[in-house]
């Protein structure tokens, strides 16, 4: 089918809730994509940062076909062995937390906050950052601090209330007796990659600590390896009590997971939270799979290493090209705030072969796959350079 085709079945059959590039993509490998019309893609935003590993990457083809012809699924009141050494994989590259598996990072966080709040029961209300990103179930919007993810959904679920990001005093002032957790991003990915500073996260450690209180990092963007380390609160050096992945944590697969440290996990007794298709055996297999790949290339190296390459080219574009008003980069998290808007840059890019996204008008988004090579970056980096001279040209900005 070509794209045009594609396209009239979405204008017949498909919800219209999302804005769509003018394009299908048909097939993916590593950092590349084809659309329907064959055209070739550089992925800086694969997939909104799931395909970590980038597209299709042959171990995880290896082990969800290997898995598909053994076993798709069971119900989770049997053991089953994939999801006993996923959870194994993830417990030994964090800290000893114990795993509940779901499906999306909104899942996720929505099973995050009724662990809280049974936890510290009667506890009930948890405060979240501004221009934090945390999903789109109920709860999720809620702990959202962004008034347009919420517009026309009131009432909305009771006892959330939003501080200011690196301002401790601003979370101390909301938090009172019936406070049970403080929840926030380590990175602020769709709030335009915004990171929280390491003495601010040790301060709410510390007060969560006194008051008996739970830490929730929603790492669904930031972890794995996103930031350099397996998961974004090792990079901070401050561990949370609960934290959230998803996104890139099965190598492509839907799978989201809660991880709490055993003491708090020990609340979720039997009958207090359930997914049916959660830590289903294939997504368990591709991310056994994931985390063998992200060893065996030392994923975790290449990010390191690409750091520093990345920093230097985009400071060369900001001289070159101007127009730039900060460049914010935490790991694979790229955040380049433009002068202008940057709808136009992302439009310019596609057409001539590469894919990034921007976030809050004005703020470029890159999110590589963790295997991104050096090459690959001054390809995209050439493509993204002559986008914002023609762009910052046509905006008028000096
Ligand atoms: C993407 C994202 C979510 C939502 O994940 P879904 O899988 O779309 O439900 C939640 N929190 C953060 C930080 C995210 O980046």
């Amino acid at each position: 089918m070509n794209t045009s085709e594609i396209k009239s079945l979405f204008d017949k059959y498909v919800m219209s809730n999302y804005t769509r590039l003018p394009l299908a993509i048909v097939r993916g490998k590593g950092n590349w994509v084809w659309d329907a019309e064959g055209k070739k893609y550089l992925d800086l935003f694969p997939g909104w940062g799931v395909a970590g590993l980038g597209h299709c990457h042959p171990k995880i083809v290896e082990a969800v076909k290997r898995q598909a012809e053994k076993l798709i699924h069971v119900a989770n009141n049997f053991y089953i062995e994939e999801q006993g050494l996923f959870a194994e994989k993830l417990s030994t590259k964090a800290s000893g937390q114990k795993c509940f598996f779901a499906n999306s990072g909104a899942e996720a966080n929505e099973g995050a906050i009724k662990l809280a709040r049974l936890h510290c029961q009667p506890r009930y209300k948890i405060v979240t950052l501004m221009h934090s990103f945390h999903g789109r179930s109920f709860a999720a919007i809620t702990a959202t601090g962004q008034p347009h993810y919420q517009k026309g959904f009131a009432p909305l679920v009771p006892g959330f209330s939003y501080a200011e990001i690196n301002d401790f005093a601003s979370v101390e002032k909301l938090v009172d007796d019936e406070t049970c957790a403080v929840m926030l991003e380590p990175v602020q990915g769709e709030g335009g990659v915004y990171p929280c500073e390491k003495t601010f996260l040790q301060k709410l450690r510390e007060m969560c600590d006194r008051k008996k209180m739970l830490l929730i990092f929603d790492e669904v963007q930031t972890s794995p390896c996103r930031l350099g380390e397996w998961f974004g609160y090792q990079h901070f050096g401050v561990t949370p009590d609960i934290l959230t992945s998803a996104k890139s944590i099965a190598g492509g697969m839907p799978l989201g997971v809660i991880m709490a440290l055993p003491e708090v996990a020990a609340s979720l007794k039997p009958g207090t939270h359930a997914s049916t298709f959660g830590g289903n055996s294939i997504g368990c297999a591709a991310g056994v799979a994931a985390f063998e790949a992200m060893e065996e290339e030392d994923m975790l190296g290449n990010i390191r290493k690409q750091g520093a390459l990345i920093d230097q080219r985009m400071a060369e574009i900001r001289g070159k090209v101007g127009g730039i008003a900060q460049i914010r980069r935490v790991g694979f998290m790229l955040g380049v705030e433009l002068e202008f808007p940057g709808a136009a840059v992302v439009d310019d890019c596609r057409e001539n072969g590469l894919l990034i996204n921007c976030t809050h008008e004005k703020v470029l988004r890159m999110l590589p796959a963790f295997n991104t090579t050096a090459d690959e970056f001054n390809q995209g980096f050439a493509i993204l350079t002559q986008a914002l001279k023609r762009c910052r040209e046509t905006a008028g900005v000096k």
